[in-house]
């Protein structure tokens, strides 16, 4: 770009004030140089074709220029004309310098935009004192100084660009153009860290840069903070990219300050009837979209942008009076044991379901939410209408499984999570382990110790607490043993990619295992596929969340889903029914609840010439079988360890039925004393250590039946 020449701030820091002298004569030149060279720094030019040459250069760093109308080459009026066309160089004050002092002259030379007219021979108090007049009037014309240059920089003020660069747009219509506007990440940090005087001399030298860069393509100006915009031709020289490697990697190599990033985001200039400033609030928006996004460093607007801006502006206005309306509802997506196929659990995830726009998912409104803090309403709303809902199921006698529960981190920074978690319980009369709270990898270490602490305190009360997106995050294995987790769930990623890079399998392989030697459960998300299923399953994962299995659904399609499924696999695999032939009906029936298979097996060889057996792998199918067909069972032997909702929890939901009527149960572990105390404290009839003998099981049965029988004889007769 050649023909358009912008103006630029060299030397704005100079002490003295440049005085261009332009005359043919060198006489007259030096005669100028003895009245002025004390008091300013003079450049010289033998005709107006040199002058313009070095106005072109300085622009406005030239506070006056003194002119002579007769040269060769160029003359005066010629120089003038071509002043006058351009905006900038318009700006610079000209005295011209004359011996033809007619009326008539001065009229005519003023009218081609000279300020100021003096007769030769120069009289030097008079030459001096115009030319001091005029560079004070310039200087203090406080509206140019202001609207011109940024105070810090020097380079163009806001205002002053927006005029400028509308201007430029106007007069070069044949031309393209793009506004760049350029962003320091983090530099908040910068004034934080290195103070903000450092900071202030980073501006300057970027304003430096900036300039340098554009060189003769254009001219930049700080819009705010540390944010600069460019107007810039676009021609073959100015490629981007080139452009902003070259800048990145050279320019920002002798920083003030070490390891910078600064990201632009580009405007381009199709319609001209925008006005510059909502151009450079474009690019500003196209910056946003890249912000800490690394090695994303140049961002484009275009209109998408600007609609997609609009509608997270939407979401941020309406999102309170949308969570008083209760317009946000909770989704339930199951939790699969890949082993046998049963729902052992359901994760809450949120929709919201706009009065007009219809459902919105969270990917759109929760990083938002994140970013403003509001994202800690809606998790306590969201936990709350989990707990209603359970509380719901508890007392309908739909069969209970945990809820899984998203935290968000911002959670964490109010201090008073453990609290709100347990008044909840409290509220809902609900134990802690129907809560399980996903608290994302990423959480654990950005903020360790404070987060650590309160998910200690958590699991200590009861919650399980899961580590979601595992994998995403940067925790060291070190770590990993030490945090304070019951489930790794891991990211989704480890799942969609898995047929791209073979070795994902290995890696995924290996994080099952390492689960395991931790002592956690694994949950794998976004299972779409059988083949998903089946590999999991042979690695040994323990529950899979995904599509394959079921989307997230609203939650009374979920619960007669839950229904619907416990009945069939119930019937199916669940609980075997062993021994109910027809001729040993008479017979009594023991529910055995056992969830390691060779015990299983033991109890039922040994049992079923006895009793008739309803055997079940796990508590919680016991206790929904319970609930329908209590009637049937005479007495229950029940495992207090099981992965699935272990004996104290049964014992824990059958407490408050009437002891006289109930079931005897006859609780067994492996321990000894202490699993014994605290099983009969919570009711159990009797409690057998691990391994069972054969003859003292039979004898332990015989006895509690026979105890149980004579108590509600009694109890019976008592009441009639
Ligand atoms: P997340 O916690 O990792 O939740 C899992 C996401 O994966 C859900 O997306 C779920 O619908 C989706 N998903 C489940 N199975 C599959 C599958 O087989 N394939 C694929 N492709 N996706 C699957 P959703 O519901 O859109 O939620 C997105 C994210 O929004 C969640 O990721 C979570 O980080 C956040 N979120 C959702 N609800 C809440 C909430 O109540 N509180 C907080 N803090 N965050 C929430
Ligand atoms: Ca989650
Ligand atoms: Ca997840």
């Amino acid at each position: 770009m050649n023909d358009i020449q912008y103006k630029t701030q060299d030397n704005i820091v100079s002490h003295k004030n440049k005085i261009l002298i332009v005359d043919d004569s060198a006489v007259n030149r030096t005669a100028l140089r003895k009245i002025l060279e004390n008091d300013y720094e003079l450049i010289e030019a033998p005709n107006g074709l040199h002058a313009w040459e070095i106005l072109r250069k300085y622009k406005t760093d030239i506070s006056v220029v003194l002119l002579d109308l007769v040269m060769p080459v160029m003359d005066g009026y010629t120089f003038l004309e071509y002043v006058q066309v351009d905006p900038i160089m318009s700006m610079v004050p000209i005295i011209v310098m004359t011996s033809n002092d007619s009326v008539d002259e001065e009229i005519r030379c003023l009218s081609f935009g000279a300020s100021d007219f003096v007769p030769k021979p120069y009289h030097p108090a008079i030459v001096k004192h115009r030319i001091k007049n005029l560079i004070h009037l310039r200087e203090t014309s406080a509206i140019l100084n202001l609207l011109e240059h940024d105070h810090l920089t020097g380079v163009y003020s806001k205002e002053f660009f927006y005029q400028y660069a509308q201007k430029i747009l106007t007069d070069y219509p044949e031309k393209r153009f793009n506004i760049i506007c350029c962003d320091v990440e983090n530099f908040k940090l910068v004034n934080e860290r290195f103070g903000m005087e450092k900071g202030d001399e980073l501006l300057c030298y970027l304003a430096d840069k900036y300039q340098e860069l554009l060189g003769n393509s254009g001219f930049c100006a700080r819009i705010n903070a540390d944010i600069f915009a460019m107007l810039i031709e676009v021609n073959e020289e100015n490629q981007l990219e080139t452009l902003y490697n070259a800048f990145q990697r050279e320019k920002l190599f002798s920083a003030p300050v070490p390891n910078l990033v600064v990201k632009w985001g580009v405007y381009e200039i199709v319609d001209r009837t925008v006005p510059v400033s909502r151009m450079c609030d474009r690019a500003i928006l196209a910056i946003k979209k890249i912000k800490h996004q690394y090695k994303q460093n140049v961002a484009w607007y275009d209109d998408t942008l600007r609609l997609e801006m609009l509608k997270e502006q939407q979401v941020l206005d309406n999102m309170e009076a949308a969570l008083e309306e209760k317009q946000f509802k909770i989704y339930l997506q199951p939790k699969y044991d890949v082993q046998t196929n049963k729902i052992v659990g359901a994760e809450a995830l949120v929709r919201w379901i706009h009065p007009e726009k219809g459902m919105i998912s969270p990917g759109e409104f929760i990083p938002l939410f994140e970013q403003t803090g509001f994202i800690s309403s809606l998790d306590y709303y969201v936990w709350e209408e989990t707990c209603h809902l359970l509380a719901i199921w508890r007392d309908s006698g739909l069969p209970l499984i945990p809820i899984s529960v998203n935290v968000s981190r911002a959670n964490f920074e109010l201090g008073d999570l453990e609290e709100k978690l347990v008044n909840l319980l409290e509220r809902y009369q609900l134990l802690p382990e129907w809560l399980h709270l996903e608290i994302t990898e990423s959480a654990y270490t950005e903020n360790p110790e404070k987060i650590i602490n309160t998910v200690e305190a958590l699991r200590k009360f009861g919650f399980k607490i899961e580590m979601d997106d595992f994998g995403s995050g940067y925790s060291s294995l070190n770590m990993l043993s030490e945090l304070p987790i019951d489930v790794l769930k891991l990211d989704m990623r480890f799942m969609q990619h898995e047929n791209k890079f073979e070795n994902k399998k290995s890696i995924l392989g290996f994080i099952v295992s390492l689960s395991k030697w931790l002592e956690l459960d694994t949950v794998a998300e976004g299972v779409e596929t059988k083949e998903q299923i089946d590999l999991l399953r042979n690695m040994g994962c323990d529950y899979v969340q995904g599509y394959y299995y079921a989307r997230p659904m609203p939650t009374k399609e979920f619960e007669s889903y839950l229904v619907n499924e416990k009945l069939s696999q119930g019937k199916e695999e669940r609980l075997f029914v062993c021994d109910l032939a027809a001729d040993e009906q008479e017979k009594r029936t023991v529910l055995v609840v056992e969830d390691l298979p060779e015990t299983r097996k033991a109890l039922q060889e040994t049992l079923s010439p006895y009793y008739n057996l309803i055997i079940s792998d796990n508590g919680r199918d016991a206790y929904s079988y319970l609930q329908k067909n209590e009637a049937n069972v005479s007495i229950i032997l029940m495992d207090l360890f099981m992965a699935v909702m272990d004996g104290f929890q049964i014992l824990e939901l059958c407490k408050n039925r009437d002891a006289e009527e109930s079931i005897p149960i006859i609780m067994s572990s492996t321990a000894g004393n202490k699993d014994e105390l605290q099983a009969i404290q919570l009711g159990a009839s009797h409690f057998l250590t691990k391994p069972y003998k054969k003859e003292t099981l039979l004898y332990h049965i015989q006895h509690v039946l026979e105890d149980a029988d004579l108590r509600r004889k009694a109890f019976k007769e008592g009441i009639s």
